[in-house]
């Protein structure tokens, strides 16, 4: 049997019960380790994270942890090779794939450091200017951030173990706000990974880190109305969670990032054969291939002009013919594998839900594999979807294939463009690409109130462009609607999930007694 995983809880490394789950290598199907968390000491764990790993966040100011998350990514960008290691047997990742997860990760966190280094030595914020009461101002309302004293609970998916960790954490452990991570069982070995590396380099204070890998249960009900909970995953998950009594009754705030189907819209203006055009043929290939297309931000609908329809599909499923797929380990492999069968499983089901309403144009069920038995390899090729009808192929707008899957969408105006686009019901991005600046600007602010970001391609960015699934710790990342609602990075607005907002009303004399705070800006 593999080795089983231990769980960093209350300062020790402890084995959870039993044999545990077994994490496998998507490609040959074989055991890699195990995880389990049956038995832990769930409720000593939360409060040994609130009282030691808080109070030694807290006894630092901002700048200090600052310097922590610095040396937390020189460590971690130290032990990379290890890392790529892991994710290429555990999630089936080519390099470039699997630097989306590590390297996304180092450089979130070096960003916060960065951020982080100018907000001085203090434990709390100043959010906003002083709003007088009282004529002359001689009473005033300030408000100020003040980090929570309880834990963020971090629940995470399956597709970014290190980024998906890093991304919450950085904030979080410059907000001086300790952090209990539970991975995705599947991949759960590179997040435990880069924890005990970190654990052993001695960078946090004791309880300002602790890890539980396996199962999720009594988690939610370990937490108390100081702590924070940030969920990653379906939005099937995500419904119990807002049910929990943790969240309904305790008044645990909660950010939730669930499933997304977003979009790039070809605008009219780009007619086959122009630079927009390209880019955006580009831009969906890439999309559905980085990651086998296993990024909540990944391109599902691809929106043009009824004209630009037959030049689109065929210049997309060309590009996409020509993805070699299979083993990530065999270096002219391109796409490697879904992060196991039941996903591959999933996926062809997907397939099969979008063909009701879609036709394919290029199917990935058929593709050849290379170094991969397709018995038991969970690999699956790129697979184009066609509807001139995009008002009536409702499966498209409602189901998430989360595979290297996407449907090309026929649209008459930019105004239906619109209301096909809303029909996902709240998403995290979409992409917009033309080269008329003015019909752009107005498409991007239309679309504002249904994403959390919005990323226009024109050809003068054609070269600088951070790409449409990049999530940059500069922008926000999240969405409304079945996007889960929630908001993450944005810079230094990250801090404010892990502080409590608070209004102090007083004269300038106490106000001005209050020490020097920084703006999170
Ligand atoms: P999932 O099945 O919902 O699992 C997500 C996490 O929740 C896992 O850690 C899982 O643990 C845990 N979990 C399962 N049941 C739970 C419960 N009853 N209470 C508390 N936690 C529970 O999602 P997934 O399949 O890993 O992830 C794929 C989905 O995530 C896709 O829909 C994708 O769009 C979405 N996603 C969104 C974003 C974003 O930023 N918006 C990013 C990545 C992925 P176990 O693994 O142990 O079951």
């Amino acid at each position: 049997m593999s080795e089983l995983l231990k769980n960093y809880v209350a300062g020790a490394w402890v084995a959870g019960q039993g044999s545990g789950t077994p994490l496998v290598d998507p490609i040959s199907g074989d055991e890699l380790v195990r995880v389990s968390s049956v038995g832990l000491d769930l409720p000593a764990a939360f409060a040994y994270a609130r009282e030691q790993g808080g109070g030694g966040l807290r006894a630092m100011g901002y700048a200090q942890r600052a310097e922590r998350l610095a040396a937390t990514a020189k460590l971690l960008q130290a032990n990379r090779d290890a890392y790529y290691e892991i994710a290429t047997a555990n999630s089936g990742t080519v390099k470039n794939d699997s630097a989306v997860d590590i390297d996304g990760a180092i450089y979130t966190i070096g960003q916060y450091a960065r951020w982080g280094a100018a907000l001085g030595s203090e434990n709390a914020l100043l959010d906003g200017s002083r709003v007088g009461l009282a004529k002359d101002n001689a009473f005033v309302s300030q408000h100020v951030l003040v980090p929570t004293r309880g834990v963020a609970l971090f629940i995470n998916a399956f597709n970014f173990p290190s980024w998906g960790l890093w991304e919450k954490a950085a904030p979080a452990l410059l907000s001086g706000v300790p952090v209990i991570a539970k991975p995705a069982t599947a991949t759960a070995w590179l997040t435990q990974r880069m924890v005990a590396d970190v654990v052993a380099a001695g960078i946090w204070p004791e309880g300002a880190l602790s890890l539980i890998c396996g199962g999720s249960a009594g988690l939610l009900d370990a937490l108390n109305s100081t702590d924070v909970l940030s969920f990653t995953g379906s939005a099937e998950t995500a419904a119990i969670i807002r049910g929990h009594r943790a969240v309904t009754q305790r008044s645990v705030r909660v950010n939730i990032e669930a499933d997304s189907l977003n979009s790039a819209i070809l605008m009219p203006d780009a007619a086959p054969g122009s630079e927009a055009f390209d880019l955006l043929v580009k831009e969906v290939v890439r999309e559905m291939t980085v990651k086998s297309g296993q990024k909540c931000t990944a391109i599902r609908r691809v929106f043009v002009q009824e004209t630009a329809f037959d030049a689109a599909l065929e210049a997309i499923a060309a590009r996409l013919g020509k993805t070699t797929v299979g083993n990530p380990r065999n270096e002219t492999v391109r796409m490697g594998a879904l992060v196991n069968r039941e996903q591959h499983a999933s996926v062809l089901a997907g397939i099969e839900m979008l063909a009701q309403d879609a036709r394919i144009v290029l199917d990935g069920r058929q593709a050849t594999l290379i170094d991969a038995d397709p018995a038991i390899a969970a690999c699956v090729g790129p697979t184009l979807l066609a509807s001139l009808d995009a008002a009536a192929a409702h499966r498209v707008h409602e189901h998430e294939v989360f595979g290297p899957v996407a449907t090309v969408l026929a649209y008459r105006s930019v105004v239906d463009a619109g209301e096909l686009v809303g029909r996902g019901g709240g998403s995290l991005v979409a992409s917009l690409y033309g080269a008329d600046a003015q019909s752009l600007a107005d498409m991007a602010l239309s679309l504002g109130d249904r994403h959390g970001r919005i990323h226009v391609i024109s050809p003068e960015v054609a070269a600088v462009q951070s790409g449409h699934g990049n999530v940059m710790p500069q922008s926000l990342h999240g969405g409304p609607g079945r996007a889960g609602g929630g908001e993450e990075l944005g810079g230094l607005r990250a801090l404010g999930f892990y502080h409590r907002r608070a209004a102090i009303q007083a004269g300038p004399a106490v106000l001005d007694r209050l020490p020097t705070l920084s703006s999170h800006g």
